[in-house]
């Protein structure tokens, strides 16, 4: 059973609270690559509960890019290439049509390459919200360094729904050394960076 619900557009987890939580993508906090399993890479998620609590929960890189479209791992490699599996069902038809039609799922302004790059929630790696803003700093698939936009919560958790400006920060962050979570928000909502509003498009 695939722990995304694609109805709600939640990840589920374990909550220590509730049991059991259904969490947007927009109320991630951390993501952290676990060293070691490839296929499928796992993914250490630090997530803001329903509850009112932080926790932490373990995805794996299918659930976390490919449930929100309705699609399973590997399929995309079909994807660009040939016809669409039958049998697929209607999310993922949509999806694969959407892709094919050169939409994407997921982007972002890269700052140190000055263009927008199509991303995946993997490459998501610190969420600080603020305001009516979510930020987040990207790990790049392209050039390998981190951006951090400023979005709305729809731009994360609403697959296809792409702000058509996105808050870009002026900066370039040390991919290796990213800051701690709340040294991050502090700096991102203080007067430490200057941003710019830039088209996705
Ligand atoms: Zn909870
Ligand atoms: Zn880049």
């Amino acid at each position: 059973m695939s722990m995304y619900d694609v109805l709600r557009s939640r990840y589920t987890f374990a909550c220590p609270a509730r049991g059991e939580t259904h969490v947007a993508l927009s109320s991630f906090r951390r993501l952290v690559r676990l060293p070691g399993a490839a296929h499928p890479a796992v993914y250490r998620v630090e997530f803001a509960c329903t509850c009112g609590e932080e926790h932490v929960g373990l995805v794996a890189d299918d659930d976390l890019d490919w449930a929100p479209l309705g699609l399973a791992g590997g399929t995309f490699l079909n994807l660009m290439t040939s016809t669409f599996d039958a049998g697929a069902d209607e999310l993922a038809e949509v999806s694969a049509q959407r892709i094919k039609g050169g939409e994407w799922p997921w982007s972002f302004f890269c700052y140190p390459e000055e263009r927008a790059r199509p991303v995946f929630p993997s490459s998501f790696a610190l969420l600080a919200p603020g305001g009516a803003a979510v930020g987040v700093a990207v790990r790049c698939p392209a050039c390998s360094r981190v951006s951090v936009n400023l979005v709305s919560p729809e731009h994360l958790d609403l697959p296809f729904h792409n702000d058509p400006h996105v808050g870009v920060v002026e900066h370039v962050f040390d991919g290796e050394m990213l800051p701690a979570l709340g040294d991050f928000r502090a700096d991102l909502y203080s007067s430490a960076f200057d941003y710019r509003r830039l088209a996705l498009e």
